[in-house]
Formats: structure tokens, C-alpha cells, sequence
């Protein structure tokens, strides 16, 4: 049988990177988002589309799932991806870095769930996971607005798996822990960056290969239709909380 579209956001590194490797071994065409799209380029895969979009952005999000649906068919799974990680202290962190975390983390997600959401339950069927993370259930020092919008995914992504549970469309949260990404190093207060590389230290100095994150991802869209993980931690065995 033919591979129905996935759609990943945030496919220039990470996590995201890994689902697009891991997805288009198993066989699906796919539409692959970020604004670096030379570093998804670079992944030499085929039966894909890559377009540079800015998550935040709700037009050009819907346009280039539009343009991809028109060439591959109905989105079979979203993986909201994309994110960002701005850690700091809500009294000296600039309120710019708080307003790009709930813009991508959770406005990206808003308007990637939008663009294919209706389809999915006048089809019946459908699949979206959305990344969150550890600190998207317990807090972390350094993490209050970044924490905030991960609260912010789970909670928005069990409000809409009540709402549409009857029309058979999956809503899924992934929630990793530390992995070997560039999520950190968006972070500006080199203080904070100094001690995570501290506390990393007591797994070892390395935390998780983002490949089981993405390989976690496939196997929960491969269970049949009628059956959801609703929520899947995963985390570096070491990891202490
Ligand atoms: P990376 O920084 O490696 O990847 C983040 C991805 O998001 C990049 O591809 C980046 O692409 C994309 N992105 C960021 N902002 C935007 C935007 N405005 N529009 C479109 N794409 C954007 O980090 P990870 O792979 O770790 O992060 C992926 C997800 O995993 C995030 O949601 C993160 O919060 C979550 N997570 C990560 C953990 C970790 O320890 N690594 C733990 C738990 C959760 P580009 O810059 O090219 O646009």
C-alpha cells in the first residue's frame, strides 16, 4: 500500500532531522519545514518537499501543506517539531526571548495543527504528534517560560484529543528528555549553558541519541489507527529527573 504524507516541522537538525531520515526509510513522502532548508538540502532524500517556513507564520504554514497535499495526498501525520529552548530567570530574561518560545512552541503548533486538522476529521483518520518535553509536566530551575509553553502543549493537545477522539484523528504527545540536539545553544546566558554542560556531566557527558527519539516517533504513528499512545516519555537512562 501506498505511504500516505508525513509532515515534520523543525527537519534542519535534532530530533527533526532524525524523524525525516527515519520516516522516509519507512517509506513515506514527506514535506519537510524549517528556515535553514539548505541543512535539510543536505539529507539527499527523496520523494520529499522542503519548504522554508517559519512556523509562527499561519499563511505560509497552510500554503506549503497545501502545495504538498496537491502533490503527495492528504496529510497522513504531523509531527509538530519545531522549537526552541531560551532558558533563563523571568527577572532579568529579556521578555523577547519569553515571546519567541510561546510563539514557536506553542503558536507553531497552533497553526501547524490548523493547517491540517479539518481535513483529517472529515477523512477519519490522521495522526498528529507533537514534541514536548520532560518540562512540558515538572519544572526545572532555569526553564519557567520554556516550561510554561510545554505545559502549554500538553495541555492543548489533550483538550483537542477529547474534542475529536469520535472522529478517529490521533493526537499524541512525545515527550523527551536531554538529547544531543542544538537546543541549548539558542540559550544566551552563558551561565546557565555552563551548568547544564555540568549537570550533563553526571550522565556521562552525553544524554540521548536523537535517533531513538525519532525511531520512538515511528513506532507510535505504526501502531493501527484505532489505538493511540497518548503520551510516551523517553530519557537518557542516566537522566536523574
Ligand atoms: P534543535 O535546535 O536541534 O532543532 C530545532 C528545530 O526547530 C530546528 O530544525 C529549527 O530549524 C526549528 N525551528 C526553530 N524555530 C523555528 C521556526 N520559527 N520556524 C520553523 N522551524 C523552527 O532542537 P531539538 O531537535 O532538540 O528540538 C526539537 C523539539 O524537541 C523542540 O520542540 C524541543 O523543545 C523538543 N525537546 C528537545 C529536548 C532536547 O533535550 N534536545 C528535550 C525535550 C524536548 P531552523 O532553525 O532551521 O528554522
Amino acid at each position: 500500500m501506498e505511504k500516505g504524507l508525513v509532515v515534520i516541522t523543525g527537519a534542519s537538525s535534532g530530533f527533526g532531522k532524525e524523524m525525516a531520515r527515519v520516516f522516509h526509510d519507512a517509506g513515506h513522502p514527506l514535506l519537510l519545514i524549517a528556515r535553514r532548508t539548505e541543512l535539510i538540502e543536505a539529507l539527499n532524500l527523496d520523494n520529499v518537499m522542503i519548504r522554508k517556513v517559519d512556523v509562527t507564520d499561519a499563511d505560509a504554514f497552510q500554503s506549503s501543506v497545501n502545495e504538498a497535499v496537491a502533490q503527495f495526498g492528504p496529510v497522513d501525520l504531523l509531527i509538530n517539531n519545531a522549537g526552541v529552548m531560551l532558558l533563563g530567570n523571568i527577572w532579568n530574561q529579556d521578555p523577547q526571548e519569553w515571546q519567541t518560545m510561546i510563539n514557536v512552541n506553542v503558536s507553531g503548533v497552533l497553526n501547524g495543527t490548523r493547517s491540517v486538522i479539518e481535513s483529517m476529521i472529515e477523512r477519519e483518520s490522521g495522526t498528529i504528534i507533537n514534541i514536548s518535553s520532560i518540562a512540558g509536566f515538572k519544572t526545572f530551575t532555569n526553564h519557567a517560560v520554556y516550561s510554561a509553553t510545554k505545559y502549554g502543549v500538553h495541555a492543548l493537545s489533550e483538550t483537542l484529543r477529547q474534542e475529536i477522539s469520535g472522529s478517529n484523528v490521533r493526537v499524541l504527545v512525545l515527550s523527551p528528555g536531554a538529547a544531543e540536539t542544538e537546543l541549548l545553544s539558542h540559550t544566551s546566558n552563558q551561565k546557565i549553558k555552563d551548568d547544564y554542560v555540568v549537570w550533563k556531566d553526571t550522565m556521562g557527558g552525553y544524554s540521548m541519541d536523537p535517533r531513538h527519539v525519532a525511531n520512538a516517533a515511528l513506532m507510535m504513528f505504526s501502531l493501527p489507527q484505532e489505538v493511540s499512545i497518548r503520551e510516551l516519555v523517553i530519557a537518557p537512562t542516566k537522566q536523574d529527573n
